[in-house]
């Protein structure tokens, strides 16, 4: 690789050094290294599920979501913003989703065993190469029929940028999970460009607030105003409306305020691994 673009950079004369010189070398045949690993991350076990409790406006916890975690044996955590696009460009992300849709369903099933008194519903990310492949509903289908679970205890968080394509299939497909009871959260709503019309259009339950609004909806007015506007749309729309990225006990009012059904953030719980999870559906909860 590294041969490759040095070549190419001096054909191309110096201008092109800083677009495609060493660096960038340096940069690709890390992802490569990154690739490789990853095809054997889950094989050995490095791949896990955390879970970030999702709270009401009376602060009861009604669900988590699933995000994915990797301990690389040398690099130590690889950040998923780092490693699920390798996932998705190299196709890893259907087997990595797929076990991700498996081992949030054996969670659920564990946890409602021991915890029979506790409702919770699980958010899990699904990637639009994931979400695109023809096999999607039958995984889908198969998982819950396997461990005879209600399709409402689980839930799909989609981005508005994967829905954009193919508008009919992804309705279609849609519609097929939401028979099994599946809900459909749209993630980070507001960072993307769709009309209102093609929203309407969607067989969604909920929009989930992006981060970055949430972060300075107390200082920015536009950030208060796009947040209140998501709330109204949403609410006109019957969905739920979910803030992510919460970390303030004075956002975390605002926005209740403001008619916001749901929230998750840092103010009430990291991402956790499940066992520490688990102790926040024990009947004592240890105080936060
Ligand atoms: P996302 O789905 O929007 O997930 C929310 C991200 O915000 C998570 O980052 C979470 O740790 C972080 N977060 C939650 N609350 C707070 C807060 O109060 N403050 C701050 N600063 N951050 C907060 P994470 O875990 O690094 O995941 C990043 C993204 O990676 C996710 O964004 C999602 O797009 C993707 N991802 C994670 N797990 C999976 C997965 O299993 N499958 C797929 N396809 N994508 C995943
Ligand atoms: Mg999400
Ligand atoms: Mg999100
Ligand atoms: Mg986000």
């Amino acid at each position: 690789h590294a041969d490759m673009a040095m070549y190419q950079s001096k054909a191309l004369g110096r201008n092109c050094l800083s677009f495609f010189g060493p660096e960038l070398a340096v940069k690709l045949s890390a992802r490569a290294g990154l690739e490789a690993d990853l095809r054997h991350a889950l094989e050995a076990g490095q791949i896990h599920l955390h879970y970030q409790a999702v709270v009401d406006v009376g602060g009861r916890l009604v669900g988590a979501e699933a995000l994915m975690r990797w301990s690389h044996p040398e690099r130590g955590q690889v950040p998923p913003a780092e490693f699920i696009p390798v996932a998705e460009e190299s196709g890893l992300i259907i087997a990595l989703g797929t076990w991700a849709i498996e081992s949030a369903c054996d969670q659920l099933l564990a946890w409602s065993a021991t915890y029979p008194q506790h409702a919770l519903q699980i958010a899990i990310n699904v990637s639009a190469r994931q979400f695109h492949h023809a096999d999607f509903v039958a995984t889908v289908t198969d998982i819950l029929g396997a461990r005879n679970i209600p399709g409402a205890w689980i839930k799909f968080e989609l981005t508005e940028s994967m829905l954009l394509e193919d508008t009919e299939t992804v309705v279609e497909r849609m519609q097929q999970l939401r028979a099994l009871g599946i809900g459909f959260a749209l993630d980070d709503f507001g960072t993307g460009y769709s009309s209102l019309s093609y929203l309407k259009r969607l067989p969604l339950t909920a929009l989930k607030i992006d981060r970055s609004f949430v972060r300075d909806v107390l200082t920015d007015p536009n950030d208060a105003a796009i947040a209140r506007t998501i709330i109204a749309l949403a609410h006109t729309m019957e969905l739920r409306v979910i803030a992510e990225g919460v970390e303030l006990q004075a956002q975390f009012d605002m926005l209740a305020a403001a008619g916001c059904d749901r929230f998750q953030g840092y103010l009430i719980g990291r991402p956790e691994p499940s066992t520490v999870f688990g102790t926040r559906l024990e009947p004592h909860p240890p105080a936060a």
